[in-house]
């Protein structure tokens, strides 16, 4: 009997704290997230579920790989980046601060579509493991400036691997590109033309390997050996 109450008594607190989170009146720091080296500020409590979900498939699917998050990551949920961002971003990595700015599901909802897909939750937190990409290979590159497309590819690679498998066909299908062994095709030039086409060539590529193949790619490409300027 004391124990049922006991039960109920800490129902009613989660459900206080759920409220609370509701409300927006969470706290700083969101407690739903309780991976190491990361800090997240996202006042809406469905919003703070869909990050947390991104980043952690972010952080799993590098270590998978070998990479672990050396580095503390700040992460901002926000409904305006940053100034300088540019005006079709959702989300930006700032390497030098080692922090993580990206819009808020409602703010970003108003781009309609992204990767050519009505924007949706899923979609949401695949954007979130993109950014969280940046910052878990940012700390594993050997030279001090990567150049752009090697930092794309990990965070494109990560956001296509991590999604669920139906948004991810539904997505490349509008996306029709070839497989190539050869990097050399994932360049700058390619990048700064699409993005979104670069994305899904760079997770094509990386389908195209086995698991050790993409191991030493990976190395290769943090050691400034492979999607070089
Ligand atoms: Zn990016």
């Amino acid at each position: 009997m004391k124990e049922k109450k006991c039960t109920r008594w800490q129902a009613r607190l989660i459900a206080f704290l759920a409220c609370l989170a509701h409300a927006g009146l969470t706290l700083a720091v969101t407690p739903a997230c309780t991976m190491d080296k990361m800090q997240l500020i996202v006042p809406d409590a469905r919003d703070a579920e869909d990050v947390c979900l991104g980043a952690a498939r972010a952080v799993t699917f590098f270590a998978e790989h070998g990479l672990a998050m050396k580095e503390p990551v700040h992460l901002e949920v926000r409904d305006r980046l940053p100034p300088n961002s540019s005006a079709t971003a959702a989300g930006i990595f700032l390497a030098e601060k080692g922090q993580v700015f990206m819009l808020s599901y409602s703010a970003f909802r108003k781009f309609g579509n992204w990767f050519n897909t009505p924007i949706s939750r899923d979609l949401y937190q695949s954007l979130a493991a993109h950014e969280i990409a940046h910052a878990i290979t940012s700390a594993h590159f050997q030279r001090d400036k990567p150049s752009v497309h090697a930092r794309e590819y990990f965070a494109y690679v990560a956001l296509f691997a991590t999604m669920p498998a139906s948004l991810r066909e539904r997505i490349l299908k509008t996306l029709p590109g070839q497989t190539y062994d050869d990097e050399s095709r994932l360049s700058l030039m390619v990048y700064l033309m699409d993005p979104m086409f670069f994305g899904a060539q760079s997770y094509r590529h990386y389908l195209n390997m086995n698991q050790d193949q993409r191991k030493a790619f990976f190395l290769a490409v943090l050691d400034g050996k492979a999607l070089a300027e």
